[in-house]
């Protein structure tokens, strides 16, 4: 009964919208800490990939300034030539130095200065796919020792006491990184270089690495992939739980909710519709009344000598007397008629569309129900009747004084010796 009236209820705000804004702040927040977690692990991890690359760089070129370092303690060494080796034709210009020498039996031996087994240490390291070295300046004195783009940069850095330079190259379709640190210039150095005006501890090269980082920042990139595919999964599993758990808990919720409302607008013993919702309803009948000009009927009516019957039956039979008289109520009216309990054995009922002659027979009809029916009760069968008071609603009415008019017929239905059914003033 009275379905459509309760969805015209003025909307409060559902407790389940809110519970669905926290779940979301929760779902996003939990998504936050996840990704940033893993961001990190991510950051962390290829942090720790290039700080390998760096020491694998470091490592590198102590051993090639190692090597080297010897060679120059030695002023460079001879080795027998072959018709692969290499004579340094540069070093040919420098004065007194014995570029290619011979022993008593006549071997030929020439010699290879630090910078020259730099660079033919590297070209076989290369050959082998390993890393790549150079000795550079940028003020060579082999043309091929010349300084690239990234050597000229780190160079010019060294000049600004910068003490190593590193950084990632593409070259082709491959990928190196490349690191370089000065070389100070020693006393043996000198012999070579000393034309060039360099003198004992300057800065005017340097040896730069190249190490193969392709596959390295590959694997960087596949694992970044794994990473993401994995918070991904973790974020689309927090998804789905926080889903579950919003279905069921909104669920659980909007049933809670709705037995409240109903706890809310009924009266918890007979069920019917307690004074303040149906006063709610009463005044929206009203408004279509005055708008359609239909008639609105109110019925107010009270059980007859009902303390007696607590008196004798205890207050718990009147209960149960009270129980199914609104359930008789309710099958008895339209699904549009308004019944509610009024007061504690006072009922009103308010039937839209239904002039003074139907409310009157709808009035008898309601009492004869009743006076005819058996109440059960924990003590025995009773049987109860009904004094009604019918009023017609009224262009000044307010929904007091139609009730007041009802209730005023209804003492007249009591002083008439009850069980009976009278009228306001109207003209029937
Ligand atoms: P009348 O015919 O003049 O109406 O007499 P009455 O005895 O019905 O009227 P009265 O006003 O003297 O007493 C009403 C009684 O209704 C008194 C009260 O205990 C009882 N009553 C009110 N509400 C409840 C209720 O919820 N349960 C029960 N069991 N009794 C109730
Ligand atoms: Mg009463
Ligand atoms: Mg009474």
């Amino acid at each position: 009964m009275l379905n459509d009236r309760e969805n015209n209820q003025p909307q409060l705000p559902k407790s389940s919208d809110f519970v669905r804004k926290y779940l979301t702040g929760i779902f996003l927040m939990l998504c936050l800490i996840v990704l940033s977690v893993f961001w990190g692990f991510s950051y962390r991890s290829n942090a720790l990939i290039k700080t390998q690359l760096l020491k694998q760089g470091q490592a590198f070129f102590g051993e090639v300034v190692i090597t080297r370092s010897w060679a120059a303690k030695h002023g460079g060494v001879y080795v027998k030539i072959t018709p692969e080796t290499v004579v340094n034709p540069y070093l040919l210009q420098i004065p007194g130095l014995k570029v290619v020498i011979k022993d008593e039996d006549g071997v030929a031996y020439t010699l290879k200065n630090p910078a020259l087994m730099t660079r033919e240490l590297s070209e076989i390291a290369a050959a082998k796919g390993m890393f790549k070295f150079k000795i550079t300046s940028l003020d060579p004195l082999n043309p091929t020792n010349t300084a690239d783009t990234f050597e000229q940069a780190a160079l010019t850095s060294f000049a600004h006491g910068v003490k190593e330079y590193y950084r990632f190259e593409q070259e082709g379709d491959k990928v190196y990184f490349r690191y370089m640190a000065p070389l100070t210039t020693m006393k043996p150095c000198l012999k070579c270089h000393a034309q060039q005006g360099y003198k004992e501890g300057d800065v005017r090269g340097g040896i730069s690495v190249s190490i193969p980082a392709t596959d390295m920042l590959q694997q960087i990139k596949e694992n970044r992939y794994y990473i993401t595919l994995i918070a991904l999964c973790i974020v689309g599993l927090i998804y789905a739980i926080i889903r579950y758990v919003a279905r069921v808990f909104v669920g659980d919720l909007n049933r809670a909710e709705q037995q409240l409302r109903e706890m809310a607008n009924h009266d918890f013993l007979t069920g019917l519709l307690n004074r303040r919702e149906a006063y709610r309803q009463v005044e929206e009948e009203m408004g279509r009344s005055a708008r359609t000009g239909r008639p609105l009927a109110f019925i107010l009516f009270d059980i007859d000598c009902f303390k007696r019957l607590n008196d004798t039956y205890g207050h718990n039979a009147g209960d149960m007397v009270l129980k199914q008289l609104g359930a008789k109520l309710v099958s008895t009216l339209r699904d549009y008629d308004i019944a509610c309990r009024y007061g504690g054995e006072e009922f009103l009922v308010v039937a839209p569309e239904t002039d003074l002659k139907q409310a009157v027979i709808l009035a008898e009809r309601l009492r004869m129900i009743v006076s005819e029916a058996n109440f059960s009760t924990d003590a025995e069968d009773v049987a109860v009747t009904v004094s009604m008071g019918v009023s017609m609603l009224q262009h000044s009415d307010t929904i007091e004084t139609a009730i007041s008019r009802a209730d005023v017929a209804l003492y007249q239905a009591k002083e008439g010796g009850r069980n009976r059914v009278c009228m306001a003033g109207e003209a029937p």
